[in-house]
């Protein structure tokens, strides 16, 4: 891949742009087409007092190349669940509090989240037994793999509300396809969440009619993002990328973003697309005084970059 400024990787993104009837909000950062995911909206809230992001833990059942997290990454069983119980305890004391009125609740980790059923489990009963009225938007971020029938049942259980797939991290697999055609007919709200990639550029172009007949709301697309754990890869699959740093790094996902967005246009299917990787990092920094911005981790990722490029691990 070849370094390149920001602002080289911005000119040839505002030159697609400008051909499409994109739609800008949050200050020009949130740029998309058609209504975005309610739970989008937590990108660009500042000081979401109302936004609970919760974390169950970092395995996966998955080895994806491109994955921006250590491979063989393990759980602490002992730490995670003492922090786990921390956070559930902090999250029951609030909601004695009417004034804390949650919105919406994402389950998000470094690895797939229906490994960590429980932990949604807790959340709901807490909510179902302490608040029984409030109306949260709940969603959760998963490979596929195991949101099998009776995974979805559960969810359903558990309100979940909007449930994302990465269809390419079993390589668009029929399994994963069938759990995703159930989410539908279970009247889960279905996005599309896919880094995006030109490698599967051919099979997203190819699947689209298919998600806009089965009523998928949302596509969410984001560039790639490059640390030393997928370093390599992407730069022997795409020795001409192009990697910018934006906050993090990022390879230029050479507009695919915005063939997506052009098919849209042209086919006039029905569901939104964002291009999640317009500053929304930034967006989701919120600093302020008593959060201010982490250099220390900025300085780190940069030398991590700059290892992995000159091969020192
Ligand atoms: S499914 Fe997601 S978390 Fe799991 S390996 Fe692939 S990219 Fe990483």
């Amino acid at each position: 891949m070849k370094i390149v400024h920001r602002d080289y990787v911005l000119k040839l993104k505002s030159d697609r742009r400008a051909k499409l009837p994109i739609e800008y909000h949050a200050n020009g950062d949130c740029i998309h087409m058609g209504k975005i995911s309610h739970g989008c909206r937590m990108c660009y809230k500042r000081g979401g007092a109302t936004d609970v992001v919760i974390y169950s833990g970092s395995e996966c059942n998955l080895k994806c190349p491109v994955c921006y997290y250590p491979h063989d990454r393990v759980d602490n069983k002992e730490v995670l669940l003492k922090d786990i119980a921390a956070d559930q305890n902090a999250f029951a004391n609030a909601l004695k509090d009417h004034r804390f009125q949650p919105d919406l609740i994402s389950y998000s980790c470094e690895g797939e989240t229906l490994l960590y059923p429980e932990v949604i489990k807790v959340y709901a009963d807490l909510i179902k037994e302490k608040r029984p009225n409030l109306k949260v938007y709940s969603f959760l971020y998963t490979n596929g793999v195991l949101a099998d029938k009776d995974m979805l049942d559960f969810l359903k259980e558990c309100n979940i509300t909007e449930l994302r797939f990465h269809l390419s991290a079993s390589y668009f697999s029929n399994q994963v396809i069938d759990n995703l055609i159930l989410a539908r007919e279970k009247d889960f709200i279905v996005t599309l969440e896919e880094p995006s990639l030109p490698e599967n550029k051919e099979k997203l172009l190819e699947i689209l009619p298919f998600l806009d007949k089965i009523g998928v709301a949302h596509i969410d697309m984001i560039e790639p993002r490059v640390t030393r754990f997928n370093y390599k890869y992407l730069h022997e699959k795409y020795p001409d990328g192009l990697l910018y740093q934006d906050h993090q790094w990022a390879m230029y996902d050479d507009g695919l973003v915005y063939d997506i967005m052009e098919s849209k246009y042209k086919n006039n299917y029905k569901f939104s697309i964002i291009d999640c990787s317009s500053r929304v990092e930034l967006k989701r920094l919120n600093i302020t005084e008593d959060n201010p911005l982490d250099i220390e981790s900025i300085i780190k990722s940069n030398d991590d970059i700059i290892n992995a490029i000159n091969n020192k691990w």
